[in-house]
C-alpha cells in the first residue's frame, strides 16, 4: 500500500516535510503524485490544503491525516470522502509554541509594550501605570490542546485565568467554566480575552459587536485561532470607540492580509502573519507516523475529528 501526500506546500516546505516524513516512515511508500501508483494502492492520505477532488476515486482510503491542526477547510470540501476517518495534527511542540505566543501577547498588553512601540514611532517619552500580573485577569476561550497549554502557562506566570469550553474541563491552576450560561461572566471579567476555539458553524463570527459589548471596557482581544471567528468591521468599530483597548491578531479572514487592509496601520492592532504555532515537520512527522503505525497494527487512531461537531 502507498501513502499519498496531497499537500499544497511551497518548495521550502516540501524540502523540510519530505525528508522528515521519509525518516519517520522508513518502511512506507510515499508518493507526491497519485498517478505514481494505481489508485487502489493508496490507503492513507497526508493532507495540507489538498486540491479539490484529489481524494476522490481512492477505493482503499482508510485514513486522511491532516498535517495542519485546523480542519475546517477539509470539512467544507465536499470532495473529501466523508466516510473515511479524518485525523488532525496535535503536536506538543505546537502547543508549546502557542503557549509562548500567548504569554508574549499577554505580557505585551499587561505591561503596555505594544503602546510603547506606538509611542516610539512618535518619539514620545511617557511612562504608563504598571500593574501586577494578578491584577490582569485573562480568559481563554477553548480549552483543547492549545487552550490548555496557554491557560496553564499564563496561570504559572501569575495571571488569574478563567477558561471556557463546551464541556466542563479541568485544568490545573485555572478556573474552568463551560456552556453558554458561563460565557457572559467569562467575557465580562477579563482584561484580556484569548481565542483558541475551533472554527465551526457555532463559532464562526463569534467575536462580533454583541460579544465586544459584553467585554470589560478597554479590554483586549488576542485571536490566535482563525480569522473567521472575528467580524473585522465590528472589531475596528470596537477599537475606534474605546470599547476595546487593543487587539493582537495572528489570523485573518483573508490571508495573507491584503496590503490595503485597515488592520496594518491601526495603532491599537498588532499583526502577526499566522505564526502563533507553526507546524514543525521535525516534531509533526513522528506524530503522523504514530497514527499510521496505529492503523497498520489495528490499534485505535488518535486525534480523530468528530465531523458532526466540526472539530
Ligand atoms: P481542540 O483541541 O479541538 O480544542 C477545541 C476547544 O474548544 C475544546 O475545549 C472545545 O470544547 C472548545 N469548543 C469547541 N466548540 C465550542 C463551542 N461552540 N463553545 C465553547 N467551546 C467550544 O483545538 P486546538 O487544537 O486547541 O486548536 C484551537 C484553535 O487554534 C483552532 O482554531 C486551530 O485552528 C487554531 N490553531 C491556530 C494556529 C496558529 O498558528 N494560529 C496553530 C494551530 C491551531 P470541548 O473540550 O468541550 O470539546
Amino acid at each position: 500500500m502507498a501513502i499519498l501526500i496531497a499537500a499544497d506546500l511551497s518548495a521550502d516546505e516540501w524540502a523540510s516535510w519530505w525528508p522528515a516524513l521519509q525518516a519517520a516512515l522508513p518502511d512506507e511508500q510515499l508518493v507526491r503524485d497519485r498517478a505514481q501508483v494505481p489508485a487502489g494502492q493508496i490507503d492513507i492520505a497526508l493532507v495540507a490544503n489538498p486540491k479539490g477532488g484529489e481524494l476522490q476515486g481512492l477505493p482503499g482510503l482508510a485514513l486522511i491525516q491532516s498535517l495542519w491542526a485546523g480542519v475546517e477547510g477539509l470539512l467544507a470540501d465536499p470532495t473529501v470522502p466523508a466516510d473515511v476517518p479524518l485525523a488532525r495534527m496535535v503536536d506538543p511542540a505546537m502547543n508549546e509554541a502557542m503557549a509562548q505566543t500567548a504569554l508574549w501577547a499577554v505580557l505585551g498588553l499587561h505591561r503596555r509594550f505594544f503602546s510603547y512601540a506606538v509611542q516610539q514611532q512618535a518619539r514620545q517619552w511617557r511612562q504608563r501605570a504598571q500593574w501586577r500580573a494578578d491584577e490582569v485577569p485573562v480568559a481563554v476561550l477553548g480549552l483543547g490542546h492549545m487552550g490548555r497549554a496557554v491557560a496553564q502557562r499564563l496561570a504559572l506566570n501569575g495571571y488569574p485565568v478563567r477558561g471556557w469550553s463546551r464541556s466542563q474541563a479541568e485544568v490545573d491552576g485555572v478556573v474552568a467554566l463551560a456552556g453558554e450560561a458561563a460565557l457572559a461572566h467569562v467575557l465580562s471579567t477579563a482584561r484580556v480575552v484569548i481565542n483558541l476555539l475551533p472554527l465551526t458553524p457555532a463559532t464562526r463570527a463569534f467575536f462580533n459587536a454583541d460579544r465586544f459589548a459584553q467585554m470589560l471596557r478597554g479590554a483586549s482581544l488576542v485571536n490566535l485561532a482563525r480569522g473567521a471567528h472575528v467580524v473585522e468591521a465590528d472589531l475596528l468599530a470596537a477599537l475606534d470607540s474605546g470599547r476595546l483597548g487593543h487587539a493582537v491578531l495572528d489570523v485573518f479572514g483573508t490571508e495573507p492580509l491584503p496590503a490595503s487592509h485597515a488592520f496594518w496601520g491601526h495603532p491599537q492592532i498588532t499583526v502577526l502573519p499566522h505564526v502563533a504555532a507553526l507546524t514543525d515537520p521535525r516534531s509533526a512527522a513522528p506524530v503522523v507516523a504514530q497514527n499510521i503505525r496505529a492503523l497498520r497494527q489495528g490499534r485505535p487512531l488518535e486525534h480523530l475529528v468528530d465531523r458532526s461537531r466540526g472539530y
